[in-house]
């Protein structure tokens, strides 16, 4: 697979936060990766945390179309559970959702065992002052704030894919 194959690596300055345009990108996105595969031969696994159902789509919508094989998680309560019998090489972690906190989810899965090995890239939509250094205390290892863009989030999912496969 070359690497101008992967959808990470392609000029798409577009934002999820526009739904029309979105979609159509993302449509776009699903119809080129038919021609030119994804990330490897075995399919990645991410577990996608995110309780809003339009960035939860469109955050599977791109992982799909890049190869990975995605496990959507609306509700905070069982991440744990789940996580441990998907067996995820990613988390994607939305911080804002209800009735718990991104960040708690977090340090729950890096006090765990085996999961703690997983890299987490965390999404929140408020990006105040300390919210990333509270974040990355917790333990995420990428961390990017909404309205998330196409590019910049691929790039955060392949360098930690890439940095898990290596290490
Ligand atoms: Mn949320």
């Amino acid at each position: 697979m070359p690497q101008s194959n992967r959808l990470g690596r392609a000029n798409l300055p577009c934002q999820l936060s526009n739904p029309l345009e979105s979609f159509y990108t993302v449509g776009l996105l699903v119809a080129l990766d038919d021609a030119t595969g994804g990330r490897g031969e075995v399919a990645e696994r991410v577990l996608v945390v995110e309780d809003n159902d339009l960035n939860r789509k469109l955050f599977c919508d791109l992982l799909r179309a890049n190869g990975l094989t995605v496990e959507p998680v609306a509700d905070g309560h069982n991440v744990l559970d789940i996580a441990r019998s998907f067996e995820p090489d990613l988390v994607i972690m939305d911080i804002q959702l209800p009735n718990i906190s991104g960040v708690d989810l977090i340090e729950a899965l890096k006090a765990d065992e085996t999961l703690r090995r997983v890299p987490i890239l965390a999404v929140t939509a408020y990006a105040g002052k300390g919210d990333e250094d509270r974040i990355r205390q917790a333990g995420a290892e990428g961390y990017l704030s909404k309205p998330v863009s196409i590019q910049p989030f691929m790039n955060a999912v392949n360098a930690l894919l890439d940095r898990r496969a290596a290490a």
